[in-house]
């Protein structure tokens, strides 16, 4: 982050000023925590603060502190554009380009003049934001965030509340502490926000030992599914809308399923597909060990984008028809890599 950059915010949040906060379509747990830890950073210097998502988050971020007022720009279309008009300030964060919040929302946002920052960690930024904060070195936007709020000298305001957010979005987007992007100053980080006083293990309770029957049923269905590709190194998993239906799905309920993909002997890349009939695509998630990056498989041939080992995107065809599409273009993308 530039000197200039951080001078220049520091003067602009130096006034209260209507600030919004917005995560990408359906938030993870880096994408909320995120925002709410920055909205109670900005609370506490007396600005007009909204957090405002594009669509509902999953239930197992429910308990995170003030999620409760969060606005949900698909239920409450009207009232969402007037503030989003009316704000001076926007930060995005987690996510680096406006369709990723959807269609409505990407069209209003398009019209918005407000003075925009944002912070990701995500590869290759679209130049959007008036103050683009951009570097895929961080394994979360979380950190990147505890970052940016040292070097404005905020850190007196990361609080207990703020550390709990904080430290949500760490946890989730680095697997527990597991993933290659996890360095020693994740570690620091994370041990700075417990000298905060979070509780770090009530938390991982919370987010990972309180789950429905249900969801580990619905866990054990996708494992049954699991196919292993053994000639490209390759599993995959499939989810019907009739499956889900089955077990009730609740948003947040295939959370994490795809990386039991990689968890097998020899196995370096994984995917899981995710029928929505509602929305009418099959919803990809894609991971990977090692260089083969599933960020460029996504984009290519998915409509989407993420990480080197962590992607998503999505297919408007069948679900038979997109696993045989995967299937023709791994036997292409694993042939050219491995050579
Ligand atoms: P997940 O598979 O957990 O939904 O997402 C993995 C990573 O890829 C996350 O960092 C997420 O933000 C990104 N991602 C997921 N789906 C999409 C998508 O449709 N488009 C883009 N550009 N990124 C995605
Ligand atoms: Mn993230």
């Amino acid at each position: 982050m530039q000197l200039q950059d951080i001078e220049a915010i520091q003067s602009i949040l130096a006034i209260p000023k209507k600030i919004t906060i917005i995560p990408h379509r359906n938030p993870d747990g880096d994408a909320m925590g995120a925002t709410l830890g920055l909205f109670h950073i900005l609370k506490q210097l007396h600005h007009h603060v909204v957090v405002m998502a594009p669509n509902e988050f999953p239930d197992f971020l429910a308990w995170l502190p003030d999620s409760e007022k969060v606005l949900l720009f698909e239920r409450n279309f009207d009232n969402c554009k007037t503030i989003l008009e009316n704000s001076e300030v926007i930060f995005t964060l987690d996510f680096n380009a406006l369709h990723r919040t959807g269609e409505q929302m990407e069209n209003v946002l398009k019209t918005i003049t407000a003075t925009s920052i944002m912070i990701d960690h995500h590869q290759a930024p679209d130049g959007f934001a008036t103050f683009t904060f951009s570097d895929t070195a961080y394994g979360s936007t979380c950190q990147m965030l505890y970052d940016f709020i040292y070097q404005l000298g905020f850190e007196k305001l990361i609080n207990k509340t703020v550390a709990t957010c904080l430290y949500t979005g760490i946890v989730t987007d680095s697997g527990s502490f597991r993933f290659p992007k996890t360095t020693c100053a994740t570690h620091k980080c994370a041990a700075d926000l417990i000298d905060r006083g979070i509780n770090n293990s009530e938390i991982h309770n919370l987010l990972f030992e309180n789950s429905s029957y249900n969801r580990l049923l619905l866990l054990g269905k996708a494992l049954q599914n699991l196919k292993i590709v053994a000639e490209y190194n390759t599993t995959y998993i499939t989810l019907s809308q009739d499956e889900l239906n089955e077990f009730e799905y609740k948003k947040g309920d295939t959370e994490g399923i795809v990386n039991y993909g990689l968890s097998i002997k020899n196995i370096d890349f994984t995917a899981i597909f995710i029928e929505n009939k509602e929305e009418g695509i099959i919803k990809i998630s894609f991971r990977s060990q090692g260089n083969f990056d599933v960020n460029q498989f996504a984009r290519n041939y998915f409509n989407g984008g993420g990480h080197i080992n962590a992607a998503g995107g999505k297919s408007f065809l069948s679900l038979d028809e997109t696993i045989k599409q995967f299937i023709a273009i791994l036997a292409k993308e694993k042939n050219n890599h491995e050579n």
